[in-house]
């Protein structure tokens, strides 16, 4: 007998989980110089007063960070309007969506979602090994409510509602989404994604907060990545019924949410109307952009987010214009484009390179 590595051995692989092998690989995006109009990020740097924050922070990362994250949650729920119990922070809001999914998968469990939607959602369904139910979204971009209450059956766990949906920007209506919860059984959770939320202007949208304050199965996520201007520094929330809050905090993992991050997160509550007025400037630029787009002929949907939606079977063609203009702009093959509103230069410049396409074909 002997210990030495034979030359069998180093041909086989450590095995890993057959859920990990069949994932791809992510491939690198459209990286590149440029201006970045691909991932739906505010335009604008950190405020001073954040960036302060975040400094002071900085001078203590020799230590742990709060690992109750009590201050920031507790001035969340303040600002929300609901208890500390109510809200749950985590490392984005990609971090919380895939806690939810911890908190409630079973094997074998049924996890809903509207497709095309938020990319994350089939990943982490498949870390998760929920079998995933994409129901495919109506002709107009919206969820397509009534196929996906059809869907749920005795294993459904989890149902994903995106609200505005990314990459449409097409919003699910109060009337729309009260029917759909009346169909959903009480034992199943409704994630109803908003991180959108602040770019909303289309009144018959719902809070979703004061739908999650009448129904014990709905639970809010939402993020400081976008109109916050934090994604760097990954923070998210979800806000519900304090028994789905305690679940889910019990599936973060320990100190994921940084000290730089937890006070960047005070710091931007304090300056919400200064963050709140950049947000005015996207939805005006937003609609402005959209009707530049609907005179060049292409077809766009009303969007309440800070993106657009340019449906064309060329989305990998336009994408390619935009970058040799300096413009990265995220494309789904066969699909469409997704553009993020970034400032008026960069807006104006993506307006360019689209007449131009559609003059060239
Ligand atoms: C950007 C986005 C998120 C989350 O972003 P984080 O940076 O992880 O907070 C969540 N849902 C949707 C639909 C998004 O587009």
């Amino acid at each position: 007998m002997s210990d030495a590595i034979t030359a069998e051995d180093t041909m086989t692989t450590p095995r890993m989980r057959a859920a990990i092998e069949a994932l791809p690989e992510r491939k690198a995006g459209a990286q590149g110089v440029g201006q970045r109009m691909a991932a739906n990020e505010s335009p604008e740097g950190p405020l001073p007063s954040v960036l302060e924050a975040v400094h002071t922070a900085a001078t203590e990362l020799n230590h742990y960070p709060d690992y109750h994250c009590t201050e920031v949650t507790g001035e969340i729920a303040k600002w929300l309007g609901v208890g500390a119990d109510n809200v749950v922070v985590g490392a984005g809001a990609v971090g919380v969506t895939q806690m939810v999914f911890s908190a409630v998968s079973e094997p074998g469990s049924d996890v809903i979602y509207p497709w095309r939607s938020f990319e994350a959602y089939p990943t982490i369904a498949a870390l998760a090994e929920m079998r995933p139910v994409a129901v495919p979204l109506r002709e107009d971009g919206g969820h397509d409510l009534d196929e996906m209450a059809a869907a749920i059956t005795p294993r459904t766990r989890l149902i994903l509602v995106c609200n505005p949906n990314n990459p449409t920007g097409v919003p699910v209506h109060a009337d729309e989404l009260s029917a759909f919860l009346d169909r959903v059984p009480a034992d199943c959770l409704v994630l109803l994604d908003e991180a959108y939320r602040e770019y909303v202007r289309d009144p018959d949208v719902p809070d979703g907060l004061h739908v999650a304050a009448r129904r014990p199965n709905v639970a809010v996520l939402r993020t400081f990545s976008k109109a916050y201007g934090l994604a760097a520094l990954r923070v998210g929330y979800l806000a519900g019924d304090e028994r789905v809050v305690s679940a889910v905090r019990k599936a973060r993992l320990g100190f994921s949410v940084n000290g730089p991050a937890q006070a960047a997160v005070i710091a931007s509550l304090l300056a919400e109307d200064e963050l709140l007025g950049r947000v005015e400037h996207t939805i005006k630029e937003r609609d402005r952009v959209r009707s530049a787009l609907l005179e060049q002929g292409w077809r766009v949907a009303r969007s309440e987010a800070n993106f657009l939606w340019l449906r064309t079977p060329d989305a990998v063609g336009l994408a390619k214009a935009c970058a040799a203009g300096g413009l990265l702009v995220r494309a789904f093959d066969g699909e469409g484009v997704r553009v993020s509103i970034a400032t008026p230069q960069a807006n104006d410049a993506f307006l360019g390179i689209c007449a131009a396409y559609r003059d060239a074909r």
